[in-house]
């Protein structure tokens, strides 16, 4: 087991019981499963607001560890990173990936059993193949308007 979750200052199976507007700062955090794919590039049809995922990652994505590689100045190289808190989830839920947690929370979904909160291990949404480890292309390297060329498909 890599990676044990540091369960201090967790409620016991918060996700399941706490309403994403009273979690506190660690639960919070503690959602998010380190897949990377809110990192991904996007693109949203105009007309039916459809949000298609790519595999054309944002230039500051590490997709050996699916962490930015540059976080705390992260704004200042790429402005429009969101900062995803309860009182942002409103705005981003519909765009952010079908199998992020805060996603599934606020459409009152359960969490899978690869999130790292249930099984324990952070490994496992790798070996889940959920994250995005070893499988983007960095944004410098395509032009944007071949993006459409890299759209996965996502899990319902
Ligand atoms: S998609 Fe959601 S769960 Fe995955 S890294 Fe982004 S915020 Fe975290
Ligand atoms: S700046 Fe960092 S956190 Fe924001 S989208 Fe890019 S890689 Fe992700």
């Amino acid at each position: 087991m890599s990676d044990p979750i540091n369960s201090h200052g967790l409620r016991d199976n918060f996700w399941e019981r706490v309403k994403l507007k009273n979690l506190n700062q660690k639960e919070w955090e503690a959602l998010c499963d380190g897949c990377g794919r809110c990192c991904l590039n996007k693109l949203e049809d105009p007309d039916t607001g459809e949000v298609a995922l790519t595999r054309v990652a944002c230039r500051l994505l590490d997709d050996k560890t699916c962490q930015c590689g540059q976080y705390e100045i992260r704004k200042q190289i790429v402005p429009v990173c969101i900062v995803l808190t309860t009182e942002t989830i409103a705005d981003h839920a519909y765009w952010l990936p079908k199998t992020c947690a805060y996603r599934l929370l606020w459409e009152g979904k359960p969490l899978y059993d690869w999130h790292p909160l249930i099984s324990g291990d952070a490994q496992t949404v790798h070996d889940a193949g959920i994250s995005v480890q070893g499988w983007t292309i960095p944004e410098f390297e395509v032009d944007e308007d071949d993006w459409e060329d890299y759209i996965i498909e996502e899990e319902d």
